[in-house]
């Protein structure tokens, strides 16, 4: 019995999660532009995990697992840090922030004006969320004056896309 399909480029929100569709699909670090761009080792794997599902019988959620090694430039000595990422998520696609209000805090938030979304937009958006803004070393290496001019990179901030609405907490303070 097939389980798990192969993630195809596009992403039928609710129609996969009516059907409770699980999908899997492997991709080159360089078919994702955005992350190609600041990764250095563009031709490694990126493992993705999806599994949809329906909330109250109408919110479409996807639980998903993003799994990669990735290489980026320190930003204090321009040496390569490497990384390994293993992103779990819980998102639920809304079409308005009222809709957010009535779902659980443990959900990201997801708001999409149509119901079909790129899949790479969307593994992008997981993987640049999980990335410090400025990467580097965890011990103190050196800082290379006469390079970092050329180190100002200029990140689309992935929020603008993929927002995290706080829900107030109930019985916490
Ligand atoms: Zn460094």
């Amino acid at each position: 019995m097939e389980t798990t399909k192969l993630l195809p480029s596009e992403l039928k929100i609710f129609n996969f999660a009516k059907k409770e569709v699980s999908l899997f699909g492997e991709y080159l670090i360089s078919s994702l532009p955005r992350i190609s761009e600041i990764a250095i080792n563009k031709e490694d794997r990126v493992k993705v995990d999806l599994s949809f599902y329906l909330e109250n019988d109408k919110t479409p959620c996807v639980k998903g697992i993003i799994e990669l090694n990735i290489v980026l430039e320190c930003q204090r000595c321009l040496e390569a840090l490497q990384k390994h990422l293993k992103v779990n998520f819980n998102l639920a696609f809304v079409r308005n922030e009222q809709q957010a209000e009535e779902l659980d805090s443990q959900y990201e938030i997801y708001v999409i004006k149509e119901d079909e979304l790129a899949t790479i937009d969307l593994i992008t958006d997981e993987i640049l969320l999980s990335l410090p803004m400025a990467p580097s070393h965890n011990y103190e290496c050196n800082l290379n004056k006469d390079k970092q001019e050329i180190v100002e990179e200029k990140r689309e901030n992935p929020f603008t896309i993929l927002k995290n609405i706080k829900i107030a907490d109930v019985g916490k303070e």
